[in-house]
């Protein structure tokens, strides 16, 4: 661990930073304010009131000081090596990693004097959850030709039923292009085919459509444009083909549009996997949902005298029907299936105003991971350091800077280690879907899934699309700390939808979500991007994600900086953050509010 300043709290530097403009001047303004602080309050007011011109400002600072204080590089490294440790065995739902994960997490809320966050007096929430190990196997005849695959490395498969077999026979395959209905956009790549009890193959993200006026670029009013929609999520295409009947549906895999290599789906899938647990043992769902690799599509539609290149090309069109192809698929995959109850860990630090308390804001991470592959040769445990004991460590350190604060915000603040986010965002979903306190009351979600660990930037990176009022507050607090909030630089990515808080998203909560900044202080231009790309290619999801010697997180610190006054002004504000217009949740928010 490098803390390259060699103060101890990152946190002043930004304030005074903000309040000059020379970058010389406020380091020198730093140190003498640092000196200063140590011999009381009143000079620390006039050190502020030499630096800066608005007292508004220096009110703020004095009063989010000592909070900031408790968040520290060492105190965010220490908790990831404990969470990140072999012994955690990579933090599995339902393991002795979950045993001693939420023991863990439940002790730090406990010792930093949050009360328990479930009003039945514990700092957990029940989630039920089922385990699926699945074999699969999946063959398509074409005429007197069988292909069989190879799981995993050509195909994975699973179901979400609960049932210890699920067979799909001689069943007729069909090409859905972007298997998309989406009438904001009069599109609808299903028109009327009959895809009932039919295997449905289709394409990763949402339709590509180049710009009339310039066909290098995507049409922006399409789709949003480079962006990707919920349109473009896998879970979305599951979801619809279950309402249009179909039995299973193969999404055919692609590094680019799906914004990860195969080798993603392939880890993520082929292994135990996870489930609510719902009465109805979630019959209301698709049979199979399956990814094909590129090869295999290439071979399969080649064998049915199609190409593939041409159907992706006929799919970005509205006129775009189905195909039939002339091939059977059957897929059988054998389940074993065991129920166990997971947990969210939460805690609660109640707010100061009577009139207020019962409102919320709400601070998320999830602190599962991918558990440990006994298969694998060598190392077997995903230790998950970035992702995302990182996570965890934020939101224990940001909930011991809430205590600091005298008085407490306004509003209560909630603190929730998530379950199961790994196998599709379970524990943030159950808890949207059984809320501990209502969500017309609760304020905001921020969600942290990952942090930057190479040092300080100059940027940070707005992973929610500007789509609610809660991106103003952080680009404006950036600002006041002489930072900047970027654009989503990858929003063909679809982050947004990636992530726990995406579940709060959904019921219409806003949400705040960012990644770390990219400008790196004191580095070259292109190093941000390469650690970035880096961890992508050889670490995300991976056995190698563990802590680094060479990390240094006082960029970390400088991210979850903005993110505690981000929460604070919420808990503290006049006003509840609300959605942009034009954005997918705005509807669903206002409905619930209106109640
Ligand atoms: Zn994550």
């Amino acid at each position: 661990m490098n803390n390259q300043t060699g103060w101890s709290n990152p946190g002043y530097g930004r304030l005074i930073a903000e309040a000059s403009q020379s970058g010389d001047l406020a380091a020198f303004t730093e140190r003498r304010y640092r000196r200063e602080m140590k011999i009381g309050c009143c000079l620390v007011a006039m050190v502020f009131g030499v630096a800066t011109s608005s007292l508004a400002v220096d009110e703020l600072a004095l009063r989010l000081q000592p909070a900031l204080e408790a968040i520290t590089p060492d105190g965010l490294l220490a908790h990831i090596k404990i969470l990140a440790s072999d012994e955690f065995e990579g933090r599995a739902p339902g393991t002795k990693g979950e045993e001693l994960s939420v023991k863990y997490i439940s002790d730090q809320f406990k010792q930093i004097g949050l009360k328990p966050g479930n009003p039945d007096g514990s700092y957990m929430q029940e989630v039920p959850l089922a385990g699926i190990k699945s074999e699969p196997r999946m063959a398509f005849s074409v005429g007197d030709k069988t292909i069989e695959l190879k799981y995993p490395d050509d195909f994975v498969a699973s179901s979400a039923r609960l049932q210890p077999e699920i067979r799909v026979n001689n069943s007729d395959v069909v090409f859905v292009g972007y298997g998309v209905v989406a009438p904001e956009y009069g599109w609808d790549d299903y028109k009327n085919a009959d895809v009932r009890g039919k295997t449905i193959l289709m394409l990763i993200n949402d339709p590509a459509i180049p710009d009339p006026k310039d066909p290098s670029k995507l049409d922006d009013k399409m789709f949003k444009g480079k962006a990707m929609t919920y349109y473009g999520r896998w879970t979305y295409k599951y979801e619809i083909a279950a309402q249009k009947g179909a039995a299973a549906a193969v999404i055919i895999h692609e590094t680019g549009p799906a914004a990860y290599p195969y080798s993603v789906v392939k880890s993520s899938w082929a292994k135990e996997n996870y489930e609510v647990d719902a009465p109805n043992k979630n019959k209301d769902v698709i049979e199979v949902r399956s990814w094909i690799t590129l090869d295999v599509a290439r071979k399969l539609l080649a064998e049915c005298g199609q190409d593939f290149d041409a159907l992706k090309k006929s799919a970005i069109s509205k006129e775009f029907r189905p195909v039939g192809l002339n091939a059977k698929a059957n897929i059988d995959i054998k389940q074993q299936i065991h129920s166990f109850k997971s947990h969210n860990v939460i805690g609660k630090l109640d707010g100061s105003d009577r009139k207020l308390q019962d409102e919320y804001v709400i601070y998320t991470a999830h602190w599962d991971h991918l558990g440990r592959h006994p298969e694998l040769q060598g190392d077997q445990i995903f230790n998950g350091a970035i992702d995302n004991a990182s996570g965890v460590a934020s939101v224990i350190q940001l909930a011991a800077a809430f205590t600091k604060l005298n008085p407490p915000p306004k509003r209560s603040v909630l603190f929730m280690a998530t379950t199961a986010e790994e196998a599709g965002l379970l524990g943030a979903k159950f808890y949207a879907e059984h809320p501990l306190y209502p969500l017309e009351k609760t304020l905001a979600d921020i969600n942290i899934d990952t942090v930057n660990p190479w040092g300080k930037t100059r940027d940070i990176e707005d992973l929610s699309d500007n789509n609610s009022t809660l991106d103003d507050m952080l680009a404006t607090a950036a600002k006041r700390n002489g930072r900047q909030m970027t654009p989503n630089s990858q929003p063909e990515k679809g982050s947004f939808y990636r992530a726990d808080h995406f579940e709060f998203s959904k019921l219409g909560v806003p949400a705040l979500y960012t990644g770390g900044g990219k400008d790196f202080i004191g580095k070259p231009a292109d190093f941000g991007q390469q650690k970035k790309d880096d961890y992508t290619a050889h670490h995300y999801h991976q056995v190698s994600d563990e802590v680094n010697p060479e990390w240094d997180l006082s960029g970390a610190v400088q991210d979850i900086d903005l993110l505690f006054e981000v929460g604070y002004q919420v808990a503290n504000g006049d006003k509840f953050p609300e959605w942009k217009s034009g954005t997918e949740f705005k509807s669903k928010r206002d409905k619930t509010m209106k109640k």
